[in-house]
Parts: C-alpha cells; structure tokens; sequence
C-alpha cells in the first residue's frame, strides 16, 4: 500500500456535492481515504470564474501512479468533466499531490504536483490531513503555508 496525499476542487455545479461524490468515487475505484479536509473556498485562478471550493485528502492505495491518474480521471469524467481550457470552470479537479516519497516527471505526470508550494488554496486544506513534514519538500504545509499566506482562502465547513 502507499501513502497518496490528493487535492480536490469544483467551482460548477453543486461544489460540495462534487466533493463529496469525488471521495465516494475514489472508494469505489481501489483508493481508501483516511483523512479529509474542510472545504475551503479560494478565488479562482485565473479569475474570470466562479470561486472554487477545495479540499484535501490522505489515502492508501494500491494502485501505481499512472493507475492512479487513469482513476482520477474516469471519476472526473463521471462526475460530469469534460475536456475544456486549461485551468477553466470545472466540475470536479483531482490531482495527486504526493504519492509516498516518490519524485516523478512524466509528460503524463508530475509528482510531487508542480507549484503546490506556491498555492494557497493547496496547502491550507492540505496542512489539515497532513501536518507532519511534506514528503520531498521536508516542511509542514502549515510552514509552507505561512510563506505564501492565505491568499484570500477561507474555511467554510465540513465537505
Ligand atoms: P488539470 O487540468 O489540472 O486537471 O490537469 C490535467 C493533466 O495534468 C492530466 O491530464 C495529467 O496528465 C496532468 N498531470 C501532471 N501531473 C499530475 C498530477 N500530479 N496529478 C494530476 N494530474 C497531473
């Protein structure tokens, strides 16, 4: 089994549904989540969109890191994602953040996700599923997070 740390977002629809499907979803396709986040409302960016509610979630799983990517996106396509502009209005956004302590740069992925250290609206749901030293990074999120400062994210409750 390996330790995955994944980041969840929806700014169309239902978000919090979204969310919600997206963890039940995640069950049902072999990733058992040990942790979640409160949802947290963040400005979009770019900002020509709805505001996003993001969240967080520690999981075990056993599938391997592209298997884990296919699953992420089956589930967004079944939550109603549709290919469209990069970083447009979603549904539902799934990504891997870590994946143990693996470090990997595929044209298919990323791992540990590029940028999270620079992401307010990553870093403040993720500091509440993982407050330990970030695999790779070797710092809190909370640490990271203070760096970067809110960046307008705020809690707004239970997912
Ligand atoms: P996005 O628009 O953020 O959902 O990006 C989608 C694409 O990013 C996917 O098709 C993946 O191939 C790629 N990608 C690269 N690294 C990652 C990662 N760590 N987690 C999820 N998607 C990734």
């Amino acid at each position: 089994m390996s330790t995955v740390l994944l980041a969840l977002g929806s700014n169309l629809g239902d978000r919090r549904a979204n969310l919600r499907a997206a963890l039940a979803a995640l069950e049902e396709a072999g990733v058992t989540v040990t942790r979640t986040s409160f949802a947290w409302e963040t400005p979009p960016v770019p900002a020509d969109q709805p505001p996003f509610l993001n969240a967080a979630a520690a999981a075990e799983t056993s599938l391997v890191p592209p298997a884990l990517l296919a699953a992420l996106k089956r589930i967004e396509w079944a939550l109603g994602r549709r290919p469209a502009r990069r970083w447009g209005p979603r549904p539902i956004d799934l990504d891997i953040l870590f994946y143990d302590g693996l470090r990997l740069d595929t044209p298919d992925l990323t791992i540990p996700h590029p940028r999270i250290a620079e992401r307010a609206f990553v870093l403040a749901p993720l500091s509440e599923v993982w407050d330990a030293p970030l695999p790779v990074f070797g710092e809190p999120a909370l640490a990271l997070l203070a760096r970067v400062g809110l960046q307008g994210a705020r809690r707004v409750g239970p997912i």
